[in-house]
């Protein structure tokens, strides 16, 4: 053979290994020292519209340091476009119930919106605030890559367009409980640290995260909204599971989104269930991953029997694919 043609199909085959396990490992680690501490980020460098970025942060204290330092190492994440904070979070401990007095182990995650655009510069901060020592600035490299989102019209019937145009107090007051879950960040509620699964057994996609929808009502009239999940079409009577352990805070049955079950997973991470059939959960209980929480259906908005999955941030709906691979390192 060829020996230039030998070596020129090595490098090539070698670039192309590079390239791929760049695109599974795109998680960057950066360590540091302080006068009293040493600690380290992790984080996932670069993210898709719609996706989140999140940052471990680890430290450890040295030398003889006074034990109250510890109480309150406060770090706090922001995201900056170009100059200007876009948006910020604060850091939560991943073991509140069980720290060590020498370590201090912290994630802090921030949504990224689906109408971010690839072409601008991205950055994020970290400050670390510990009692004694002076406030630390950590800057961290960070992307957004393009992303194309669909496009679909759906038209709806009487029944669908009544629900899309019920104004009534009922839904109002669904709509703000809701909400409220939603806004809610309690730092010591760390039920899990480990990649989610997707909840129902199938593959079948039937309208994606982020897609631009356009509604057609019954008199013609159109709005516009934006698809806040995943929707898996399967047959009424499929078991749901939920994505990952936690405590739900919501099971009840909604004008809008039907049968419906929350999960709290992290302070401000949730994961939403919509349009099921039946329940097997209650509000207060605490589910393992996995453990079903009841059948799927085509209760609410829906023109069809499917499961809707939605992931919510600090508010803001992301894609709950980004939660199936590793984000809490
Ligand atoms: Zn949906």
């Amino acid at each position: 053979m060829n020996r230039r043609f030998f070596l020129r199909f090595i490098i090539c085959f070698v670039c192309i290994i590079l390239y791929a396990a760049a695109q599974v490992f795109a998680v960057e680690m950066i360590h540091f020292q302080e006068q009293t501490y040493s600690g380290s980020v992790t984080y996932n460098e670069t993210a898709q519209p719609g996706d989140a970025v999140f940052v471990r942060l680890s430290l450890k204290f040295t030398g003889a340091v006074r034990k109250e330092t510890l109480k309150n190492p406060a770090a706090v994440l922001q995201l900056f476009k170009g100059k200007e904070q876009a948006a910020s979070a604060q850091f939560f401990f991943t073991n509140p119930q069980n720290r060590s007095a020498k370590t201090a182990d912290m994630l802090a995650g921030i949504p990224l919106s689906t109408w971010l655009s690839g072409e601008e510069t991205y950055s994020l901060k970290v400050i670390i605030s510990t009692e004694n020592a002076q406030k630390k600035e950590i800057m961290l490299p960070f992307s957004i890559q393009k992303k194309q989102f669909v496009s679909e019209r759906i038209v709806l019937d009487a029944r669908n367009t009544g629900i899309r145009k019920d104004a009534s107090p009922e839904r109002r007051a669904q709509i703000e409980k809701l909400n409220a879950i939603l806004a809610t960040i309690t730092p010591q509620d760390v039920y899990t640290l480990k990649p989610f699964t997707i909840p129902v057994d199938s593959k079948r996609i039937t309208s994606g995260f982020g897609d631009r929808r356009v509604f057609e009502y019954t008199d013609k009239k159109t709005s516009t909204s934006l698809h806040y999940g995943i929707d898996y079409g399967v047959s009424t009577g499929t078991p749901v599971h939920s994505c990952a352990e936690g405590k739900v805070v919501l099971a009840e049955n909604r004008i809008s989104t039907g049968w419906s079950v929350v999960i709290e997973h992290l302070p401000g991470l949730y994961s939403l269930y919509y349009h099921m059939d039946s329940l097997n959960v209650q509000e207060g209980q605490y589910v393992k991953q996995g453990e079903k929480l009841g059948l799927s259906g085509a209760t609410g908005l829906a023109t069809g029997p499917h499961l809707h999955w939605e992931i919510r941030l600090n508010m803001e709906a992301v894609n709950p694919e980004f939660f199936l691979k590793e984000f809490s390192f």
